[in-house]
């Protein structure tokens, strides 16, 4: 098999960052699917769908829409290894997307057709099963205009059952690790997980400064 991680391990060196290297696996029957927040130069949320085993990528600026009249674009980027889709943490500064990753959304897909031949043809439809994007979606590419544009494609919700056209989208809702339940800051501050076997302690959270004041001066904050 063609290694199809070649592209993304010659952007990064593992001895500098806590990225996995990865190596391509055998998909199973669900094929996972799972957006990373991450807060690079500027904020974006990677799109990714495990396909032959490994992950097709693209980076979406302004993120995923549930209108059906939203068209996002979504830039076409290497494939990931599967592992790297349950990477949480920071990219170390001077380092290719140095900043923090969060796991936003995760789940299976399943796409319309046959992947390949889709990719080919520059549209993928699918449906996707996360936790937060449900519903049928389709990835469609723009034609280049000149040889230096980037391979831009579009991430469009088609029109079903949970496509959304009023209240708030999933991106402006969320804003917490849908696999930590941490905020970006706790992540880049590399705040602990916490696990269910182990009993939470109230001391291992900081007390408010208000809180602190008032335990110093006996008077409520207000
Ligand atoms: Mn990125």
């Amino acid at each position: 098999m063609l290694d199809r991680l070649k592209r993304y391990r010659e952007k990064r060196d593992f001895s500098r960052t806590r990225e996995p290297a990865g190596a391509p696996v055998k998909s199973g029957k669900k094929l996972s699917y799972v957006i990373q927040k991450h807060a690079a130069r500027r904020v974006h949320y990677d799109f990714r769908l495990e396909w032959k085993g490994a992950l097709m990528s693209w980076a979406v600026p302004k993120g995923p829409s549930e209108n059906p009249n939203d068209k996002r674009l979504a830039v076409h980027v290497e494939d990931h290894p599967v592992e790297y889709g349950s990477f949480e943490g920071t990219i170390p500064e001077g380092k290719y997307g140095a900043g923090t990753v969060m796991v936003w959304d995760r789940g299976w897909w399943k796409p319309h057709e046959n992947p390949d031949t889709a990719m080919e043809k520059g549209k993928l439809g699918f449906e996707l099963h996360g936790k937060r994007l449900k519903g049928n979606w389709a990835l469609v590419r723009l034609r280049r205009r000149s040889k230096k544009d980037k391979d831009n494609w579009l991430l469009i919700k088609e029109k079903d059952g949970v496509a959304k056209t009023e209240g708030k989208l999933a991106v402006d809702r969320e804003i917490d690790s849908v696999a930590s339940g941490r905020d970006m800051e706790e992540i880049a501050r590399g705040k602990k997980i916490w696990h269910s076997s182990r009993p939470k302690k109230e001391a291992e959270r900081p007390i408010k400064k208000k809180t602190r004041n008032f335990l110093r001066s006996g008077f409520p904050p207000s």
